[in-house]
């Protein structure tokens, strides 16, 4: 969570006004990548402060502050797909394990135990659901008999990209806050201060949304630097070990790690099988380069590369770290005729 975005002051102004006559349900509404969700998240903790600033923002200091930045408020609930909370390793497991897209009655059940405990110091309780769009049929419908009868002392915030999609008679029990997209001088002048140094070319592409934008910027950079590394490392023998290193030292250790991972496992997988499953069409390639390699090597360099991946979330110099990495892809991949 971060503080407000600047294009939001105004939402928040509307915000405090809308607290003193505080509606029961709410329903965020505006395009993705604009920020709603942080800006729920603000609401929720500026609800739940102990002692807001002004009245109103939260004061970042108190406990009840504290357990909401840690995700360990009692009061507070945030509902969203379970796809969408589980790590990226999760998502890559075989079909019928994949986490779920939507939201599930199950989930939306839960709230009913939440919200007839009573909460902690009398104050209110909080539950976001988002997008809510990803609920399912019964999980809309659960929550709408909650909506009928909604529990005292409860804020439950829907936030949504396509509110059209959600039941009308879910619409018509929450109040609409709709969130406009940020004028194009806010988002040019925002991305500016992120390091963007084309923020246009980004905008037009995700209509105009500024956190799309950086994303995609971001995406395209990170694209980059994958394919460069997949070429530098299909070619063992020949990797400038120390010029790879220095070229990645702004891109996540896990993340380089996860790729060597895949290309450990197409290595493994075509000196086994003759199949590539991430890098099918290197197949060849592949094939060459482990013709002769002893596949020993790189069963044991892939576990090295499990426990570097542990070790990898917060490294004291990930260039070092990358150097140890890819030396010891180079010896691996060592002919041993
Ligand atoms: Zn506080």
């Amino acid at each position: 969570m971060t503080k407000l975005y600047p294009w939001q002051d105004e939402l928040w102004q509307r915000w405090v006004v809308l607290r003193d006559h505080m509606p029961q349900a709410l329903l965020l509404k505006g395009a993705e990548g604009i920020g709603k969700l942080n800006f729920a998240l603000n609401m929720a903790q500026s609800l739940l402060c102990g002692q807001p600033l002004n009245s109103t923002a939260a004061c970042q200091t108190c406990s009840a502050c504290h357990w909401f930045t840690q995700q360990s408020h009692p009061d507070f609930k945030l509902i969203q797909p379970a796809a969408m909370t589980v790590a990226e390793d999760e998502k890559e497991k075989e079909d019928d394990k994949k986490p779920a897209r939507q939201i599930t009655i199950e989930q939306i059940r839960s709230l009913t135990d939440f919200a007839s405990l009573s909460s902690h110091q009398n104050g209110y309780r909080v539950v976001i659901i988002h997008p809510a769009e990803a609920m399912n049929n019964n999980a809309a419908n659960a929550l709408l008999k909650i909506l009928e009868e909604p529990p005292k002392q409860t804020l439950i915030m829907l936030i949504s990209h396509r509110p059209q999609r959600l039941l009308p008679t879910i619409r018509s029990r929450c109040l609409a806050f709709p969130m406009p997209l940020p004028s194009l001088e806010m988002a040019v002048g925002w991305l500016q201060q992120q390091k963007l140094a084309t923020p246009m070319d980004f905008l037009v592409q995700t209509g105009f949304s500024p956190l799309l934008a950086m994303q995609l910027a971001e995406n395209s950079q990170v694209h980059e630097q994958y394919h460069h590394f997949i070429r530098e490392i299909s070619q063992p023998e020949k990797v400038d070990v120390y010029a790879l290193s220095d070229y990645l030292k702004n891109t996540e250790p896990v993340k380089m790690i996860h790729w060597l991972q895949q290309w450990c496992y197409d290595l493994i997988g075509c000196k086994l099988t003759g199949k590539a499953r991430y890098f099918h069409e290197q197949t060849d390639l592949i094939n060459k380069l482990t013709a002769k390699v002893d596949v020993h090597r790189i069963l044991q360099y892939q576990s090295k590369l499990t426990i570097a991946k542990r070790e990898a979330l917060h490294p004291l110099n990930p260039k070092l770290l990358y150097e140890s990495i890819l030396l010891a892809y180079q010896q691996a991949m060592q002919s041993t005729t």
